[in-house]
């Protein structure tokens, strides 16, 4: 019959492929915040007294994990604190600050927004524009991805946040295993997993509570509480490698829906081996331009900005 298998209604919203349960509103709503609330003891995420930094994009993800946080911070439980930050990406990302900004007013939790124009004196747009004259290296989302780190790492540091919590799903971290895995990037492949803590104190443990809920369940749950979300895709995404492995695994999924699962608790099988080869290799250095963590002595952030400036 198709209703609720928790509790009979009939308006069922979805049919679970992985475990044949039916939801209805209510009951979707409420299974998905307590598997994330699940996930977050059992991985043991966050401690009661943690101030936890939310990167808040205004995005299904970030938005989503703003509205499971601030159970949290109305319990007492987490001081919050959500900072979005703008690329400068024109067309794309004024959408997602005010959507961010609104949401993060309507609930009541502290709200930053920083820019790299503002820190680094070049939107991504210029970046990628300067990165073309000099007969482009690298994709956008690389020097994007980068300079976010070293902002979440900053604003953590001067919050004097306890947590840094990412929006991240299953499908991205599917991703990351499939797409590091490919390029042979296996050094890499020891930062996936729901909690990233490195040898170097200068970082900020990362949290990713939403690593093991599908995308789709995260648009349906924004959609299903009504909240306000950015739905447009970044221009720049399309043409990254992590998109064309992205299709991959969503096409795979519809005759195998349990492969992102596979796929990760596999992963978590040799993530110990690898953690532990990679052991000694995490730095413990700062930048000596910045003071934000680096290998060298200069963090990637400002070695990009340096190599701009010289040329
Ligand atoms: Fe940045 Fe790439 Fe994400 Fe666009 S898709 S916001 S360029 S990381
Ligand atoms: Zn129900
Ligand atoms: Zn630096």
């Amino acid at each position: 019959m198709n209703v609720c298998t928790k509790c009979g209604n009939p308006h069922v919203i979805i049919k679970k492929k992985q475990s044949g349960q039916k939801l209805c509103r209510e009951c979707f709503i409420e299974t998905t915040k307590e598997k994330v609330l699940h996930d977050i003891r059992k991985y043991k995420l966050i401690e009661k007294g943690d101030k936890v930094l939310l990167g808040l994009s205004g995005g299904k993800d970030s938005v989503m994990l703003l509205d499971i946080l601030n159970s949290l911070k109305e319990r007492n439980i987490i001081d919050l604190v959500a900072v979005t930050i703008d690329e400068g990406i024109t067309g794309y990302r004024e959408d997602g600050v005010r959507i961010a900004a609104s949401n993060a007013e309507k609930l009541g939790v502290k709200h930053r927004i920083v820019s790299f124009k503002d820190y680094f004196g070049l939107t991504l747009d210029d970046i990628v524009e300067k990165d073309s004259d000099l007969a482009r290296s690298r994709h956008p989302c690389t020097y994007c991805g980068v300079f976010r780190r070293w902002f979440l790492n900053k604003v953590a540091k001067e919050e004097g946040a306890t947590k840094i919590a990412t929006g991240h799903n299953l499908d991205d971290e599917t991703e990351s295993i499939l797409m590091n895995y490919l390029e042979g990037n296996i050094r890499n492949l020891t930062r996936i997993g729901p909690k990233s803590e490195s040898r170097n104190k200068e970082f900020t443990v990362k949290i990713k509570p939403l690593s093991e809920i599908p995308e789709k369940e995260i648009g349906l749950y924004v959609v299903a509480k009504g909240m306000d979300v950015h739905f447009a895709g970044c221009p720049y995404a399309g043409e990254s490698f992590r998109a064309e492995i992205g299709k991959f695994i969503k096409d795979l999924s519809v005759e195998h829906p349990t492969i992102m699962y596979s796929t990760l608790r596999g992963f978590e099988k040799i993530k110990p081996v690898l953690k532990n080869e990679f052991a000694n290799e995490s730095s413990t250095g700062v930048c000596v331009n910045c003071g934000e963590p680096a290998s060298g002595d200069l963090c990637k952030a400002c070695s990009f900005l340096k190599h701009w400036d010289e040329n």
